[in-house]
C-alpha cells in the first residue's frame, strides 16, 4: 500500500452484459447449491471447478497447490451484512500432526473505536462497527470449538489430524461491514471489501503466523490458493474482483449471483459498487481493466494506459505478469493513496480530480503494480518483514520512473545511520517510523545494493527472486542469500550495515 496523511474517492457503469459463458450444468448445479446453502446450513456443496493437485511440499502449510477456497457469498445491502459460506480444502503438510487451525478474520480490528486502525476521517457517518463472525464450524465433517482472539480466530479440532491427511473445513460466517471509507467498508454504494473473508494462516517450524492489528502497514501473510467463489448481489449493482468472471445469472428476485474463479491467488478481494464505468485495453495479452465513478473518463483512460505501461514494464525486467487480467478501482477510501490485492488495486477516488498529487500519482500507481510481484507473486510476512515488500515496490517504481518517464530519482536515497530493516511491525511506534523503515529503508537498500553491484547484477538478483519464490513466502534470509550467490562478491559488510544485530 501507499499510505497517505489525510484523504479520500468512488464511479458510471457502461451496463455491459457478461456473455453467458457457463450457462451449462456448472452454473446450474451452483445455483441449486447456493439455494441449499442459503436457506439451510451447510454442508457446503462442492464448486464443479477444482483445484490443480500436485505432490504436498512437506513444512510449508499450507502447501498453495493443495489449498482451495470454495466461498458463497451473499450481500444485504439493507442491512450490510456479508452473509458466507466457506469449503476449505488443504492437506495436513507441516510434518507433524495439527490440532488447531488459526484464521485472520480482518474485520475484528474494526470492532472498537479506541482500536480501530482506520482514521478519524473515514468514518463520515460517525464510528460504525466492523466484525466478522463465525457462526458454525466443522473440521472433516465434525462441529469443533472456535476462539475469537482479536483480529486471529482458533479453530481447535475434535480430534489430532496426523501428518499428510486432508483437512476440510467449513465454516459459517457473517461479516458487518462498516460505513467506512476504508480498505474494509462502505460508503452506501461503494462496498470496498479487502480481507473480508476467514483467511487460513501460515504455520511455520516456529509456530503460526497470525495477524495481529496495527494502526499502520498491511498486517497479513497468506499463503496463495484457488478461490472458486459465488457473489450474490443486487442486480442495481456491479462487481470487480480478483481473478476472471466465470458467469453472471439474472435470479427472478431482483438479484444477481457471478460465479468467480482465481488460480494462484495471494488473496481474494472484492469491490461491489452502483453507477460505475468500466473502460478496459487489451495490453501484451493482459486485459487492464479500470472501474471509476461519474464523468472521469480522461483521468481513467490515462490510468489504464499507464498501468499497460506499467505491467508491461515489471514483466520485462522481473518476470511475466501470471493473469488474464489486471483490475484498478477507484474508491472511496480515507488512509490510503492506494491498496494492493491480488490482480486488483484500489486507488482513492481523489486521483480522479485533475491535479490531484500531481508530483506523486504516477510514482503511487507504480508502487501499487509492483505489489503483484512483491507480495502478490513472491509472498512474504509483511507484519514481521515489511520491508521485503514495501521497499521492492518503491524501488520498482522509482526505476519505472526513471527509466520509461526519464524523471529524476530523489537524492538522499540512501544508507543512514539507524536504520534497522529488521524491525516488524510491533517495534515500531510511530507510522512516520514505519514509513522510515518499510519504505525509504527498503528502497534505499536497494539503490544501495545498485552502486554495489551494478543494476544488471540487481535485475539479476530479483529474477531468481522471483522465479525461486514464486507462489511462495520469501524471508529475508532467503533473499541474502540469493543476493550472495549472485554477487559475486562478499556482500556481508553491506547486508550487516542494513541488519544490526538486535541487543
Ligand atoms: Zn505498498
Amino acid at each position: 500500500m501507499v499510505k497517505s496523511s489525510n484523504n479520500n474517492y468512488g464511479c458510471e457503469f457502461v451496463q455491459k452484459r457478461y456473455t453467458y459463458l457457463f450457462m451449462s450444468l456448472i452454473v446450474i448445479a451452483v445455483l441449486c447449491a447456493t439455494a441449499i446453502v442459503y436457506k439451510k446450513q451447510p454442508p457446503v456443496p462442492a464448486v464443479a471447478l477444482l483445484a490443480p493437485q500436485s505432490p504436498a511440499v512437506a513444512g510449508i502449510f499450507p502447501a498453495p497447490d493443495k489449498t482451495s477456497y470454495q466461498m458463497r457469498l451473499r450481500l444485504d445491502v439493507s442491512n450490510n451484512i456479508l452473509y458466507g459460506t466457506t469449503l476449505l480444502k488443504t492437506q495436513n503438510t507441516c510434518g507433524n500432526k495439527l490440532d488447531e487451525l488459526w484464521f485472520t478474520a480482518y474485520p475484528n480490528c474494526l470492532q472498537k473505536s479506541d482500536t480501530t486502525p482506520a482514521p478519524q476521517e473515514a468514518y463520515f457517518a460517525g464510528f460504525n462497527p466492523g466484525w466478522l463472525r463465525f457462526n458454525h464450524v466443522k473440521v472433516n465433517g465434525q462441529e469443533v470449538q472456535f476462539f475469537e482472539k482479536g483480529v486471529s480466530i482458533q479453530v481447535k479440532t475434535a480430534s489430532a489430524i496426523a501428518a499428510g491427511d486432508d483437512i476440510q473445513v467449513e465454516i459459517i460466517w457473517q461479516a458487518k461491514i462498516p460505513r467506512l471509507k476504508y480498505r474494509f467498508g462502505s460508503n452506501n454504494t461503494v462496498y470496498m471489501l479487502g480481507n473480508f473473508y476467514p483467511a487460513l494462516n501460515v504455520l511455520t517450524k516456529d509456530g503460526w503466523l497470525n495477524s495481529y492489528n496495527s494502526v499502520f502497514g498491511d498486517p497479513f501473510c497468506f499463503q496463495t490458493a484457488y478461490y472458486a467463489v459465488s457473489l450474490n448481489i443486487p442486480n442495481a449493482y456491479n462487481m470487480v474482483a480478483t481473478g476472471r468472471t466465470v458467469s453472471r445469472t439474472t435470479e427472478d428476485d431482483g438479484r444477481d449471483t457471478y460465479l468467480i474463479e482465481a488460480r494462484d491467488a495471494r488473496d481474494f478481494s472484492l469491490l461491489v459498487m452502483y453507477d460505475y464505468t468500466e473502460i478496459k485495453q487489451e495490453i501484451k495479452g493482459v486485459t487492464v481493466k479500470c472501474y471509476f465513478p461519474g464523468q472521469h473518463t480522461e483521468v481513467a483512460q490515462k490510468v489504464l494506459r499507464k498501468s499497460g505501461q506499467i505491467l508491461s514494464y515489471y514483466a520485462s525486467r522481473f518476470g511475466s505478469y501470471p493473469y488474464e487480467e489486471f483490475k484498478v478501482a477507484f474508491v472511496p477510501m480515507q488512509g490510503f493513496h492506494g491498496m494492493e490485492y491480488c490482480g486488483l488495486i484500489f486507488l482513492r477516488e481523489d486521483f480522479l480530480q485533475q491535479g490531484y498529487e500531481p508530483e506523486r500519482s504516477e510514482f503511487i500507481l507504480a508502487h501499487e503494480i509492483a505489489h503483484q510481484w512483491w507480495y502478490g507473486m513472491v509472498g512474504n510476512d509483511q507484519l514481521r518483514e515489511p520491508w521485503l515488500d514495501e521497499g521492492l515496490a518503491n524501488w520498482s517504481a522509482y526505476k519505472y520512473l526513471q527509466e520509461i518517464e526519464g524523471k529524476q530519482i530523489p537524492s538522499g536515497l540512501e544508507y543512514r545511520n539507524g536504520m534497522d530493516l529488521g524491525k516488524e511491525m510491533r517495534d515500531i511506534f510511530s507510522s512516520q517510523e514505519y514509513y522510515r523503515t518499510a519504505y525509504t529503508g527498503g528502497e534505499s537498500f536497494w539503490f544501495g545494493l545498485e552502486k554495489e553491484l551494478g543494476n544488471d547484477r540487481v535485475i539479476k538478483v530479483l529474477r531468481r527472486y522471483l522465479a525461486d519464490y514464486k507462489n511462495k513466502i520469501a524471508t529475508t534470509q532467503d533473499l541474502m542469500d540469493i543476493i550472495k550467490m549472485e554477487a559475486g562478491q562478499d556482500m556481508s559488510e553491506y547486508i550487516y550495515k542494513w541488519f544490526p544485530p538486535k541487543p
